[in-house]
């Protein structure tokens, strides 16, 4: 027996499509997740700053149901992006406006790509519906570990552009969102950083974790915002064979077999979590810098996962008891700190700083070994003092647990490159119903908003906050 997932144009049909199918019957009906009723056209047209997954599912939603936005995007289109990215690796040259965080398809541009979440929102199979469309891997809505790779996302922003546009929609590259302008607490305009006021009612915010000015702005105008708990330590890095081995034994190298990943979590004495955070098989580490003089790392891969090497974040969560209470913004700077000290331990010209395995456990200097990493230089540093002394012993006592689960895990071959600090906002942007609680016409979604955490959970935020806002048109 097996059962097949099918949308009808009205409810009512199910038995009509199943008398159409020898012993077939209805198991389960659930309405569609995007329909809305009648709604009055808007007098001004909404505007999305952020074309990451939030921003970009955000607009295509308004656009498919006939109310085109005005999609806003600091950064440069993919094509040019992925030029400027290439270049800081090469030269270590940083544009902080089109970098690894910012430029269109947003952070999880340069990634692994994975598809997963744990939200069990009826929207995650349109949203990977759409990446399967977009970025040519029809496959995808069917795996049980769905991820397009880098490259093939790349494929996804032009397809996505392109949609946007043939719906009508007006995308800008290189306009950055200076200023929400504000009048008895409802959004009247939106300020460019070049002066440039865009008359709008219906702002949607979907400028990701990264965008630190941004949110010092929304915090002035009055956005209620709160600090959040996150997640900081560093990217470790084996040879996949390794990992092959130890997740598959007898088996690995088994053609058709694919690179093995693992997800590994472990609470340490003083309660704080300890866990791997975003596994990329067959990938590469990446300086993933998006502002001056901070060193932040990521891992991504590319569709085919073949790089031979295996990394992961291996981070411990922190919260206002290691930051601070009362600024809403510590969290940030807290993450500003790591991300400085980490700049500094690399030679303070964006080299990644980076220590043995064994050598970390031991507090003592080992060879490093060859590892797979993009950035403009590796830097052999002792990485103690980059992380406050009680997550650094957290980190280190997870790490021996994680070689208990993982036998061969503390390997000589390992290697570890700070700091890994953009694992999700520091702040939420307080709303109810999608809408800011202090800002009328205010939509905060997405990962920066605080109210959701990779690709596929920001993408379906995005797009309940561009349904809030046509549900209010049908009010
Ligand atoms: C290297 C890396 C690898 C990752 N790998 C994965 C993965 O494999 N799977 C996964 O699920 N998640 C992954 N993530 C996390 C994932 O990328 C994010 O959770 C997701 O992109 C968040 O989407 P978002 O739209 O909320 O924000 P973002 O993707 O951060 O997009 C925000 C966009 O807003 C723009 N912007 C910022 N400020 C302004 C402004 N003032 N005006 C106009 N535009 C602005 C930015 O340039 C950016 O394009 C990864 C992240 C990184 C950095």
């Amino acid at each position: 027996m097996f059962a097949v997932e099918c949308s009808l144009r009205s409810p009512g049909l199910e038995d009509a499509v199943c008398s159409r199918v020898a012993n077939a019957r209805p198991v389960a009906t659930r309405p569609d997740p995007l329909r809305i009723g009648k709604f009055r056209r808007p007098a001004l047209r909404p505007v999305v700053a952020g074309a990451g997954p939030a921003g970009l599912f955000a607009a295509l939603t308004l656009a498919r149901f006939g109310v085109p936005p005005l999609l806003l995007e600091r950064g440069r289109p993919v094509e040019e992006r992925s030029r400027d990215v290439a270049a800081f690796w090469k030269s270590g040259v940083l544009d902080p406006e089109s970098n690894a965080q910012f430029g269109e398809g947003g952070a999880g541009t340069f990634s692994d790509g994975k598809l997963t979440t744990r939200i069990g929102d009826p929207l995650v199979a349109h949203v990977i519906g759409t990446f399967a469309e977009f970025a040519g891997i029809p496959g995808l809505a069917v795996e049980a570990k769905p991820h397009v790779g880098t490259d093939r996302l790349r494929d996804f922003c032009r397809r996505m552009r392109e949609e946007l546009f043939w719906l009508g929609a007006e995308v800008r590259f290189g306009a950055r969102l200076a200023e929400v302008v504000a009048e008895g607490g409802s959004v009247r305009a939106a300020r460019l950083a070049d002066g440039e006021e865009i008359p709008c009612t219906d702002l949607v915010l979907a400028v990701g974790h990264s965008a630190r000015d941004t949110l010092r702005m929304l915090l002035a105008r009055g956005a209620k915002m709160s600090s959040k708990p996150f997640a900081v330590g560093f990217r470790v890095e084996h040879p996949q064979g390794l990992i092959d081995s130890i997740q598959y034994g007898k088996a690995a190298g088994r053609p058709g077999l694919p690179p093995a990943d693992y997800r590994l979590a472990v609470r340490a004495p003083s309660g704080r979590g300890v866990y791997s955070f975003c596994m990329c098989p067959g990938g590469e580490v990446l300086a993933a810098s998006s502002a001056p003089e901070g060193m932040p790392v990521n891992g991504m891969s590319a569709q085919a996962r073949n790089s031979g090497f295996a990394n992961s974040g291996i981070v411990a969560a922190v919260s206002d008891a290691d930051f601070g209470a009362g600024d809403v913004l510590a969290g940030v700077d807290f993450q500003k700190l790591m991300e400085a000290r980490a700049f500094r331990k690399g030679g303070g010209d964006y080299g990644v700083p980076a220590m043995n395995l064994l050598g970390f456990l031991e507090r003592k200097d080992r060879n490093l070994c060859r590892g797979k990493a993009l950035a403009p230089r590796v830097v052999r540093a002792n990485l103690s003092g980059i992380l406050p002394p009680a997550v650094e012993e957290d980190l280190r006592f997870g790490l021996r647990k994680f070689g208990d689960a993982m036998r061969g895990f503390l390997s000589q071959e390992g290697t570890l490159y700070a700091v890994e600090s953009r694992t999700s906002s520091p702040v939420r942007v307080e709303r109810e119903n999608y809408e800011s609680v202090t800002l009328k016409g205010l939509y905060p979604v997405g990962e920066g908003a605080g109210h959701a955490g990779g690709i596929v959970s920001s993408a379906v935020d995005g797009i309940r906050g561009a349904l809030r806002i046509l549900e209010k048109l049908s009010d």
